[in-house]
């Protein structure tokens, strides 16, 4: 079957869907976009161009980034994550364009230094509100770029930010009015944002497993206690006997995400089918996700997390250095709450500004902004500029 033409019209899109005529639209009305483009491409586009955007290519995902070339950053993981909710998206008839712009964002948030930062940062901001990575890639989009003369953020459509904020505490989403009444009322965002959620869980689980072993902190022997990755390695060595040890990873990989990804669409075809929603509204109202895997995969692909967490990420080489990181973060956040005057201008008016409105949350908050908006390099930077008197000021 052909690709449904760029732009996608609506028409080629199944019921449940979200169509753009349905849209719930932007909180700063604009004129609708040049002919050329549809009001998804229009927020795919501004994603792409943002500066928040820019930046992932050097903040860590598991491997900080100057410990090799060939590691997964923010920005390579990004655009698999986009790469195959896309193919998904095409194969269950769903906005392909929103589907992508969803995915290129949902990490704008994130912190230098992968989890370990966010959650040092969640540490140091737990006195003023605390710090998410999912509710600050919002915040990135909402309010922190600063691109358009008429409104800060991106102002992207409800439906783009409705994926972006993949979880939030209920504390937090009682002040984000419309876009935070899906986690009160426990309904479902759109199958574009839940297809976005799994595609994430895809790429990170699968890729892990090759950054895992690229780094050394596992082997495949040890990964044999990983049903989904035994059954695809047996299969490739039986095929290609003698076949090159890094190829064969690749090969094993691929056929890893083939295989999920083949019965994430064949579970979620039946759920659909079983359900029928006629639209995006019954899709928010179903009781539960219809992007899914099935029994058998869901739990694979829990063993292999279970895995990583406990081999990779719990690796002595990988906890020295998210331990650094953290450090790092702490004593930047500390540095900079306590004395604004370290802050660039730019920063500490900020900070200023959001004290004045709300006090020590918002000095706290203006710092967190700048620090969660930082590289992993420029982190490691600022951190001897302020504290390594022999390194100069840039
Ligand atoms: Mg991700």
């Amino acid at each position: 079957m052909p690709r449904p033409a760029d732009p996608p019209t609506d028409a080629l899109l199944a019921p449940y869907a979200c169509h753009e005529k349905d849209s719930r639209g932007r909180a700063h009305a604009e004129s609708p976009p040049a002919g050329h483009r549809t009001e998804y491409q229009r927020d795919r586009d501004r994603i792409v161009h943002s500066t928040a955007f820019r930046r992932l290519v050097y903040k860590t995902q598991v491997f900080v980034n100057h410990e090799g070339d060939l590691y997964r950053t923010r920005l390579t993981h990004s655009l698999e994550v986009a790469q195959i909710a896309r193919s998904v998206s095409v194969a269950l008839s769903l906005n392909e364009t929103l589907c992508e712009a969803i995915c290129l964002a949902h990490d704008l948030g994130h912190t230098p230094f992968g989890h370990a930062g966010q959650d040092a940062l969640n540490e140091c901001m737990r006195d003023y509100g605390g710090f998410e990575h999912n509710l600050q890639s919002l915040r990135v989009v909402d309010e922190l770029e600063e691109r358009y003369a008429e409104f800060s953020g991106l102002n992207l459509t409800f439906e783009c930010r409705e994926g972006i904020l993949k979880h939030c505490s209920a504390r937090n989403a009682a002040t984000l009015g419309e876009l935070g009444r899906r986690f009160l009322e426990r309904q479902q965002p759109s199958l574009e944002a839940q297809l976005a959620n799994l595609a994430d869980e895809i790429a990170y689980n699968n890729h892990d497993v090759d950054d895992g072993l690229r780094a050394g902190l596992v082997t495949t022997r040890e990964l044999g206690e990983v049903a989904l990755f035994a059954r695809h390695h047996a299969e490739v060595e039986r095929r290609y006997p003698g076949i090159a040890e890094r190829r064969l990873v690749h090969e094993v990989v691929r056929r890893m995400i083939n295989e999920v990804v083949t019965d994430l669409i064949d579970t979620t075809r039946a759920r659909i089918e079983a359900a029928p929603p006629a639209s995006v509204a019954a899709v928010r109202a179903y009781g539960q996700p219809l992007i899914a895997f099935s029994e058998r995969i869901h739990s694979e692909h829990r063993e292999l997390k279970r895995f990583l967490h406990e081999r990779v990420y719990r690796h002595f080489r990988v906890v020295r250095m998210t331990t650094k990181a953290q450090r790092v973060v702490k004593a930047l956040f500390r540095a900079y709450f306590d004395d604004l005057r370290l802050l660039p201008d730019e920063h500490r008016d900020a900070a200023r500004r959001l004290e004045g409105l709300a006090g020590a949350d918002g000095r706290a908050r203006a710092v967190a902004d700048y620090i969660a908006g930082m590289t992993d390099r420029y982190a490691i930077l600022e951190h001897a500029r302020l504290y390594d008197p022999s390194v100069p000021q840039g």
